[in-house]
């Protein structure tokens, strides 16, 4: 199967027509009236971009999906950011405990 015929089965706002990736994001929106408005749209992929007219109830659906998959990765950002915060703490823990043998070697480390 061809990369249009793979193309045309994906919904065009959301798919890159160059490179296929669903990682388009909407540049701009203009509304042309109430029924229409223009678009531009980048591929994050392989950089593409492109400017093309489509409904205002897509255009709105677009932006929405690309709202929600742009909470979802900051989401994820921040519980890898806290996942790499806890190792880093369980890490320092663990190297106290291998170091230091008591109360009075962790005084006299910290009170140099
Ligand atoms: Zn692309």
């Amino acid at each position: 199967m061809g990369v249009w015929a793979r193309f045309r089965r994906r919904d065009p706002l959301e798919h890159c027509p160059i490179c296929t990736a669903d990682a388009v994001s909407a540049v701009d929106r203009e509304s042309l009236d109430a029924s229409f408005a223009q678009l531009e749209l980048r591929c994050g992929v392989c950089g593409t971009w492109r400017r093309l007219r489509t409904s205002s109830a897509a255009a709105e659906l677009l932006e929405h999906k690309l709202e929600r998959q742009c909470r979802w990765m900051r989401e994820l950002a921040e519980l890898s950011d806290r996942e790499r915060m806890v190792s880093d703490a369980d890490a320092f823990v663990d190297a106290l405990r291998s170091e230091i043998e008591g109360a009075d070697d962790f005084l006299s480390r910290t009170r140099a």
